[in-house]
């Protein structure tokens, strides 16, 4: 698998360089890639997907690292006590 060496920050339109170093075996699907951004100094932590999948051919590296920010800042239901 290829990960890009930078992506654009979605926030502030930076470009945002990878932190993370390939590993020896290469880049496997569900590795985790670190992005700093230049601008706004955000962090993004990409996931390796299959680009083969048509799913997630339209979405964008970016768009993705949203929605795993978005998935941890929203805490998933609770149970009733
Ligand atoms: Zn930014």
């Amino acid at each position: 698998m290829e990960v890009p060496e930078e992506i654009v920050c979605v926030d502030c339109g930076q470009r945002a360089h990878r932190l993370s170093y390939p590993p020896e075996e290469g880049w496997q699907i569900g590795d985790y890639v670190a992005y700093r951004c230049s601008g706004c100094n955000d962090r993004w932590d990409l996931v390796v997907e299959d680009s083969d999948d048509p799913n997630s051919a339209s979405h964008s590296y970016a768009a993705e690292a949203r929605s795993i920010l978005e998935s941890r800042r929203t805490s998933p239901e609770r149970p009733a006590e």
